[in-house]
């Protein structure tokens, strides 16, 4: 499965080992995901994580992404690492997060932050809001419609996020919930597996071919040699009977850096 990459995402890292990014790994695994909003109209995301970065030893606490109209920015790794960090974006003496899913929100949560205000379009802030939200399921395999979590639930009475920002959308926490789900299940690509295990040149590896219905784009992945081809349906269909996929010429580009996010091949040794 492939996840839809709408949208770019912008490492701006805080300097480590400090109050706000301690350093310190998620452990065991990331579990759920809990929604914030900035809380202040005026701020971007640049903004925010601008002022963590300036004052990034005078306060314990931290999220892990900030979301506005133009850009999602990532502060604590979390998305685009295998390794996510600790933010400090939950209460440890509230106990809902134990209740709930079993463990302290800042030890396995991810933090999301909505920016809103009148400087920034809320229907685009909140299109990447979703979208990040459900590509964090997605990345750590956690069920969309149970691992969302909003901070007023988590700390009730003192919090009020995200429902105030999302207020300004003319949405609800329910409908948040809901949104995330459908864009999940849209942004989910399935591959269709081609039934046919070939030969590839002479050093007669089997590989599985995937087929990706959306960009009609079909990969050949060699495990071994970290390299996958991408064949356009055409050069595909073309290319059946010839010794099998000997006519290099015909292949669209040659990756060598390792495969595309998603693409699982399962290759059989000879
Ligand atoms: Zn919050």
């Amino acid at each position: 499965m492939n996840f839809k990459k709408k949208f770019e995402i912008t490492k701006k890292h805080l300097t480590s080992k400090t109050k706000r990014r301690p350093g310190l790994l998620i452990s065991p695994a990331v579990k759920f995901i809990v929604a914030h909003d900035t809380g202040n109209p005026k701020s971007t995301a640049k903004n925010n994580v601008d002022y963590y970065e300036r004052t990034n030893n005078e306060a314990q606490a931290s999220a892990h992404i900030f979301v506005d109209d133009k850009e999602i920015i990532e502060c604590i790794p979390s998305i685009t690492t295998d390794k996510p960090e600790k933010a400090w974006h939950v209460r440890y003496c509230v106990s809902w997060d134990n209740e709930l899913f079993g463990y302290e929100a800042n030890d396995v949560a991810i933090g999301v932050e909505y920016c809103f205000g009148p400087n920034i379009n809320a229907q685009e802030s909140y299109n990447r809001y979703i979208w990040t939200l459900s590509y964090l399921c997605y990345k750590y395999n956690i069920d969309p419609s149970k691992a969302i979590v909003g901070h007023s639930v988590l700390d009730p009475g003192r919090k009020f996020d995200p429902e105030n920002g999302l207020k300004e959308m003319g949405k609800s926490y329910q409908q948040l919930l809901i949104d995330v789900v459908k864009e999940y299940n849209e942004s989910i690509e399935k591959n269709q597996t081609i039934n046919a295990n070939i030969l590839i040149n002479n050093d007669f590896k089997i590989m599985k071919l995937i087929k990706n219905p959306t960009s009609n784009k079909i990969y050949a992945i060699d495990l071994k040699n970290k390299k996958h081809w991408i064949f356009n349906e055409e050069t595909f269909n073309t290319g059946m009977d010839m010794g099998l996929w000997g006519e290099w010429d015909n292949i669209e580009s040659v990756g060598d850096d390792g495969y595309e996010e998603g693409h699982t091949i399962i290759m059989a040794k000879q």
